[in-house]
């Protein structure tokens, strides 16, 4: 016969091990789950998945693209990219298309719906993918010009009526707040993305400097982050959500500089960096960097908050190989590929021989 304590303490223990069973079995889903997603989720839309089945490595070519000349080169040059295992071209058009819903905003050159077909149809031939580009919020002048959004929406601007001839400032930017905005921006958008069939769209956002601006009643004294994520999770909405397409943004405002060890121009020194928690991440992100170091944070940094990354280079040479080769040590199915970036170093009719592209892409097998 037992005692009362005896029964009492087995009582008890047998409690404690089912616990420890309940807490062992919980334990053991979340592993599975874990495992699960990490093995067969890599983000992003059908397309993107479907295509890079056959595509496991995207060698990309970011230029700009802003007349029907330039892109007719392009064509002539699709055979020679193609050959070199170039798969994926960046187009980053912004204003410079023929664009029927806005055609105010239409600069004195630019490409045709015909001709950003033509180029659609030629890279297809050669197993390349056009994503067109709209740089969105940030960038919204260069010099002295103002962009032709808000030089016809003045009231879309950040800082409404500062900086003369835009001395003082890096680039305008426009509200993220503005309720009249998006509704220009999108029509926009959709233009491009039907014209060049686009299954992903690049919406730029790199280098916002302004933005919560003293000059905004809307946003003044707001969180940079914050807004800078509004604005992703806007354009998110309509690209990827309305229109199904992947999405696409540079990465700079989503790294902290101090703590990563970056310049202010490739990472943030303006408080946005905390929109990284705050956006789907599906987005596919172009991290830029392009100086050479041995280390490069951002790229495990971005894929362990679940991104897809597309490490992006420029020049010089050495600085390219140096990022490419930490890239590609990652080993993680996320990383997807190498982003060749021109910025008007190189014209269209060189792409092929220009070395960052001609000695770099051909190292991603
Ligand atoms: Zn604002």
């Amino acid at each position: 016969m037992y005692s009362r304590e005896f029964v009492s303490y087995r009582l008890q223990q047998e409690v404690r091990g089912f616990r420890t069973a309940l807490l062992s079995l919980a334990i053991a889903c979340v592993i599975w789950q874990a495992a699960a997603a990490s093995s067969s989720d890599e983000g992003g839309g059908t397309w993107a998945k479907s295509w890079r089945t056959n595509n496991p490595i995207w060698r990309g070519i970011h230029l700009a693209l802003h007349s029907d000349d330039q892109t007719e080169t392009l064509i002539e040059q699709l055979p020679k990219l193609s050959k070199l295992g170039v798969n994926v071209l960046v187009t980053e058009v912004n204003y410079s298309f023929d664009y029927q819903s806005h055609p105010e905003i239409r600069p004195g050159q630019f490409i045709t719906k015909a001709r950003a077909r033509e180029l659609v149809d030629a890279a297809r031939k050669q197993g390349i993918s056009v994503i067109p580009q709209i740089n969105c919020l940030g960038h919204q002048s260069w010099s002295r010009n103002t962009s032709e959004l808000l030089k016809h929406y003045p009231q879309f601007d950040e800082t409404p009526g500062q900086y003369p001839e835009n001395q003082g400032i890096y680039c305008r930017s426009w509200c993220p707040q503005n309720p009249e905005v998006n509704k220009v921006v999108f029509a926009l958008i959709d233009e491009l993305a039907d014209a060049f069939e686009a299954n992903a769209f690049h919406a730029g956002m790199d280098e916002v400097f302004i933005v919560g601006s003293e000059h905004c009643p809307r946003c003044k004294g707001k969180d940079p982050g914050k807004l800078f994520a509004k604005a992703v999770n806007d354009l998110h909405a309509h690209i990827v959500h309305d229109r199904k397409m992947d999405m696409l943004i540079w990465g700079d405002r989503l790294l902290d500089a101090k703590a990563l060890g970056y310049s202010l121009w490739e990472a943030a020194t303006n408080s946005t960096q905390s929109a990284v928690e705050l956006i789907p991440k599906d987005i596919i992100v172009c991290d830029w960097h392009y100086t050479e170091m041995t280390n490069y944070p951002s790229v495990p940094f971005l894929l362990e908050k679940g991104f897809r990354v597309w490490p992006s280079g420029w020049q010089p040479l050495e600085a390219t190989k140096a990022f490419g080769a930490f890239s590609r040590q990652q080993k993680n199915p996320r990383l997807i590929g190498y982003l060749a970036t021109t910025w008007r170093k190189v014209k269209v009719q060189d792409l092929a021989e220009w070395p960052p592209i001609a000695e770099v892409l051909p190292k991603w097998k």
